[in-house]
């Protein structure tokens, strides 16, 4: 299944692969980890350097958080050019969030993709 057909099936609400991710239960080589969020590559890689920086709050979609969420997201834009910079993404790169169904949201755990190491396109598919 595609990421945009199970974007059109994810629904909002519950646990998610991300939770288990962030409590160890699955084992993950985490890029980068501390009391916030964690940042591991995605397993679907679209480009040479595809990474995902989540918070371990669970905040569902961009459109759930909240006014008091505002230090956690300033975090993981911070966090997400500190990661890329280590991963040589010197040219630049791209910093996406899928927001719901229409936003191509697969997964309902608010997240950071970072993309890098290729030519990005505009406008996005
Ligand atoms: P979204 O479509 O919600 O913006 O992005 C979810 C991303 O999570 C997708 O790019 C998908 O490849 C990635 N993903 C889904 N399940 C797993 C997993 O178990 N491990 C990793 N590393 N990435 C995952």
């Amino acid at each position: 299944m595609s990421e945009t057909d199970k974007a059109q099936t994810s629904t909002p609400g519950g646990d998610t692969i991300f939770g288990k991710i962030i409590r160890g239960e699955i084992p993950t080589n985490f890029l980068f980890k501390d009391d916030v969020c964690v940042v591991f590559n995605d397993i679907s890689a679209q480009a040479p350097v595809h990474f995902l920086v989540v918070p371990v709050k669970p905040i569902e979609r961009l459109a759930t958080a909240e006014d008091g969420d505002k230090q956690i997201l300033g975090h993981l834009l911070l966090v997400a050019k500190r990661v890329a910079a280590d991963q040589g993404l010197d040219e630049g790169y791209r910093v996406v969030i899928n927001d719901g169904r229409l936003g191509g949201q697969s997964v309902y755990h608010l997240h950071l993709h970072v993309l890098g190491k290729r030519q990005l396109g505009w406008p996005p598919g």
